[in-house]
């Protein structure tokens, strides 16, 4: 299986390397060649398998000779084996029409860990192979970098660099990023906000004598691995409530555009999903473009659910890419104009071809509020504010098709908007009890390219 970059001037690279580079060279974002179908019969044969096995199903042809069969199946086992619920993402129900699918009962209690937990794996595998070492940089709201140092900490071939926003992540967020004690996790506080540490990520990508020096890798939701990863429970939950013989609608609480991508591909493997519905907090860029055309940057503005607080949505790039019929120098002209004047505006084809594939819907904070209220009262269930998101955003798209919103955090994640909400303070797990007595480790760096170059040398064995 062949990878090619959203903006058509990056070499084209097998799987291992995909996963391996992250962002592609002409500031693109790698893609399949092909997305290869699952027939009826096979997506109907994924009914009642295990977890795994059915992300065995889903992913091995995306995989190539990379791995053999035998050893995805192990790297699958491993990767899901502590998760805290068997089904690892269960289904529930909260009205007739109307479900939660459970992406929390990982190690950081987000759904990033179906895709981190899954490449510290792939990649511990591909790394002690050929002896390589490699440093990786990632960009977080939060979520994203408790994900990946969970995964990779004490990895003998590997350093971690995660960069969040100073003070604008939440305190549980902080300390599972701030307290593994392992050497090769390095918590990186920035001046700034989520765009700032996405930018400085980026800019370290497009730096290539530095690329090369520290032999960089991206584990940042634009990881083609990680959206492959994330493919897999749209297929279990879809085949669960009845595919491939009867459609199924998701919400998708989004920030970079990564969780819901995912549900593009499993539609385009086949799929039945009759509506894919994208849910923003107030920092609503992506409903306003799908509403108007436009992609047009505005300030970041702090909201209860802060790891979709973004105006740069990365993996919306390759959405673009598919509505523009996978025309790299129209997407590359789109980014070069984003990066100039702060925005662009989507041809009309192309902006058919994205309401096609995908609704929209904001929550304002106050909506975010009385739904974690409201659904807490009339099923019990207690929402993130995230999921709280994608609830009220799919509410406005309820029909015979079961709906389902993923859930994507663990409401203890954010026990002060929770609280603030239902009048109770929801308990962590009893494995992450002591979190708040762990030490921290963490260094605070101004927003400055040069700066954080300069700290990851010095950090890094020669
Ligand atoms: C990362 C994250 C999101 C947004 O997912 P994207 O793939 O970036 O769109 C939503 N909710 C939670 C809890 C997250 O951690």
């Amino acid at each position: 299986m062949n990878y090619i970059s959203t903006r058509g001037a990056a070499p084209v690279l097998d799987f291992e390397a995909t996963m391996l580079t992250g962002l592609a060279r002409d500031g693109g974002l790698y893609l399949p060649e092909h997305v290869p179908p699952l027939t009826t019969g096979e997506i109907a044969g994924l009914s009642g398998q295990s977890y795994e096995d059915q992300a065995f199903a889903v992913m091995r042809p995306f995989i190539g000779g990379a791995f053999g069969d035998e050893t995805l199946h192990e790297l699958i086992a491993a990767a899901y084996a502590a998760f805290g619920h068997p089904a690892r993402a269960p289904l529930k129900q909260l009205a007739p029409d109307h479900f939660l699918l459970e992406l929390f009962h990982g190690p950081t209690l987000a759904f990033k860990d179906f895709a981190m937990q899954l490449i510290g794996q792939l990649f511990q595998a591909a790394l002690s192979r050929s002896g390589q070492r490699v440093t990786i940089v990632g960009a977080t709201s939060g979520d994203t970098g408790s994900a990946a140092i969970e995964a990779f900490r004490g990895l003998g071939n590997v350093d971690v660099f995660i960069l969040y926003p100073h003070d604008r992540i939440s305190e549980v967020q902080r300390r599972q990023m701030t307290t593994p004690a392992e050497e090769n996790v390095h918590a990186l506080a920035i001046d700034g906000d989520f765009d700032t540490c996405q930018a400085l990520v980026k800019d370290m990508f497009n730096d290539f004598a530095f690329r090369d020096a520290v032999a960089l890798a991206g584990v940042n939701s634009i990881n083609w691995a990680r959206v492959l990863a994330q493919v897999v429970y749209y297929f279990t939950a879809g085949v669960a409530l009845g595919a491939p013989h009867r459609p199924v609608s998701f919400t998708v609480p989004t920030g970079n555009f990564g969780d819901i991508y995912a549900g593009s591909i499993a539609r385009a493997m086949g799929l039945p999903i009759e509506k894919l519905v994208i849910a923003t907090n107030h920092n609503d860029i992506l409903h306003r473009t799908m509403e108007s055309g436009g992609y047009v940057t505005d300030e970041v503005y702090p909201s209860i659910s802060p790891s979709m607080d973004i105006q740069v949505s990365s993996n919306f790039e390759r959405a673009l890419f598919d509505a523009y019929a996978r025309d790299g120098s129209a997407v590359a002209r789109a980014m070069g104009e984003l990066k100039e004047t702060g925005g662009f505006r989507i041809g009309q084809g192309a902006l058919e071809a994205l309401r096609e594939s995908f609704a929209s819907g904001r929550a304002s904070e106050d909506e975010t509020r009385a739904t974690i209220t409201a659904t807490a009262r009339e099923t019990g269930e207690v929402l993130c504010p995230h999921t709280a998101v994608g609830v009220h955003v799919a509410q406005a798209h309820l029909s015979a098709t079961p709906m389902v919103t993923l859930a994507t955090a663990h409401p203890a994640k954010f026990p002060d908007a929770v609280e603030a909400a239902t009048g109770a303070r929801p308990a962590l797990p009893p494995r992450m009890a002591d979190l708040f007595e762990r030490p921290e480790r963490v260094t605070r760096l101004p927003g400055d390219l040069a700066a954080v170059q300069a700290l990851i040398r010095e950090r890094i064995p020669a």
